[in-house]
């Protein structure tokens, strides 16, 4: 795969742009991205070996993930000296869109910014409190994560640049198209004959534009409409990514057309709320299905890595943006001056409060809030948590009650838009009104956490 084309499937991953690109509006959001890219310029930084390597915007989570700790530590440094350095420029910009959204919710006589965001889809701010107050309740398990990874890499101190690093050395296995698309198949058996017989017909209508091509974009979506198939977009590159990757656009595929079965178009899109849900649930029983069989300790480290890191960016971390969120818009409706420094001072708290006494906090990360485009979009990222949530409650019924939970997930996908997201969700058996299901979730983050130790344990002895 070439170079810009692994970076560029990278960072879609992790803004997760195969949802994005399914709302219009987010071409705004796309565009102050872009151009933040283009204005951006960081000094180049020495690897390891003392060589010279380039840092932009698009390289970023790249060069974090690297096992190259010295090119972690000065990308990172060099990184943030940008973002110092327009750390005025960012605030007016991000001050004045929460201004703007709390303008705009007193004039329409919301309660709140966030009631405004939240009134579209019926949902009510207890959920968005709830989610808040159950993570933290299960934070010293975030603890112990930041505790096991220090242990794997053997650092004195585990600093900001060292959370992205891969604590397994990453796995030269890969797979045929064919072999992926027979894993799918595998993972998604619990849904019975008829969704799988659909995945069949999915593949033999050839639904998938497979491979990188020249001209082609990166990342992966799924899109169509009322009356045709759903397609995919993706990259197949053969690795275990790659097949999971279509296993996660599978799910939207397949809500999609369960949708288009059952409802009129007016009701054929389903909610933002909603959106990831089935494509988490995919993920999900593919990871299991792999878990299940996987003894070797490294490759199945491997795995349970990629669970707990799911789990790390996606509910904990959207998380913490939304208690961002949420308090720099309860300042600005206090009058309160929403200013780099105050800004700052709340994320290094945040910070601090997520990932607990074993990290070092360095000054560059306490400006980070400035990079994360999704905050220019109000009260939206704790979805991404309460739809993995809900994504993991749902797998784990899925498997261990089987038929009548398979029964009510199908009903849930065939609902589309003709019932609210929270009243849909209640009906697939998870009611996010209540504390259940983000807690039953972090319960199975802390087995999986369970499971490393003892996997690491086992690698150890042997
Ligand atoms: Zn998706």
């Amino acid at each position: 795969m070439p170079e810009a084309l692994k970076e560029r499937s990278q960072i879609e991953e992790q803004y997760k742009w195969d949802l994005t690109r399914m709302y219009a509006d987010d071409a705004a959001w796309e565009k102050a991205l872009g151009d933040v890219d283009a204005d951006m310029v960081f000094d180049s930084v020495k690897d390891g070996k003392g060589e010279d390597v380039e840092v932009t915007g698009s390289n970023y989570i790249l060069l974090q993930s690297s096992d190259d700790r010295t090119l972690r530590e000065n990308s990172f440094r060099s990184f943030y000296k940008g973002y110092r350095q327009h750390i005025n420029t960012f605030g007016a910009t991000y001050s004045a869109n929460v201004k703007a959204a709390v303008v705009e919710a007193k004039a329409r006589h919301y309660e709140s910014s966030r009631a405004m965001s939240m009134a579209g889809e019926n949902i009510p701010a207890s959920v968005y409190d709830n989610l808040v107050e159950t993570v933290r309740k299960h934070l010293p398990a975030m603890y112990r994560y930041v505790a096991l990874r220090k242990k794997i890499l053997g650092v004195d101190e585990l600093h900001y640049y060292d959370v992205y690093a891969p604590l397994v050395s990453e796995s030269s296995a890969t797979y045929t198209y064919p072999q992926a698309q027979q894993m799918v198949l595998d993972a998604v058996a619990p849904l019975g004959e008829e969704y799988v017989n659909q995945v069949k017909k999915a593949y033999a209508d050839r639904w998938i534009d497979v491979f990188p091509n020249r001209g082609k974009s990166g990342g992966a979506y799924s899109s169509g409409t009322y009356d045709s198939d759903p397609y995919i977009m993706t990259n197949f590159t053969g690795t275990l990514d790659s097949v999971s990757t279509i296993a996660h656009e599978m799910g939207h595929s397949m809500h999609s057309w369960y949708t288009r079965q059952h409802q009129p178009a007016q009701y054929s899109n389903y909610t933002l709320f909603v959106a990831e849900v089935a494509s988490t649930v995919n993920e999900n029983l593919m990871i299991e299905q792999l878990l299940k069989k996987e003894q070797e300790p490294q490759a199945r480290l491997r795995l349970l890595n990629q669970y707990l890191e799911n789990f790390k960016g996606t509910v904990y971390r959207q998380t913490m943006f939304a208690e961002f969120e949420r308090e720099a818009h309860a300042m600005a409706e206090r009058g309160e001056a929403l200013n780099p420094a105050a800004l700052n001072a709340l994320y290094r708290r945040l910070i601090v409060d997520y990932f607990g006494p074993e990290l070092v906090v360095d000054d560059e990360v306490q400006y980070e809030w400035a990079r994360i485009p999704h905050f220019y979009r109000p009260f939206y990222v704790y979805k991404y948590a309460t739809g993995y949530s809900t994504a993991v409650a749902l797998s784990e019924a899925i498997l261990s009650e089987g038929e009548p939970a398979v029964k009510r997930y199908l009903e849930f996908l065939s609902m589309g838009g003709s019932v609210y997201p929270l009243d849909e969700l209640r009906h697939a058996g998870v009611d996010l009104t209540t504390p259940a299901p983000v807690d039953a979730a972090l319960c199975k983050f802390e087995r999986i956490l369970d499971d490393a130790e003892a996997t690491l344990a086992r690698m150890q002895n042997a």
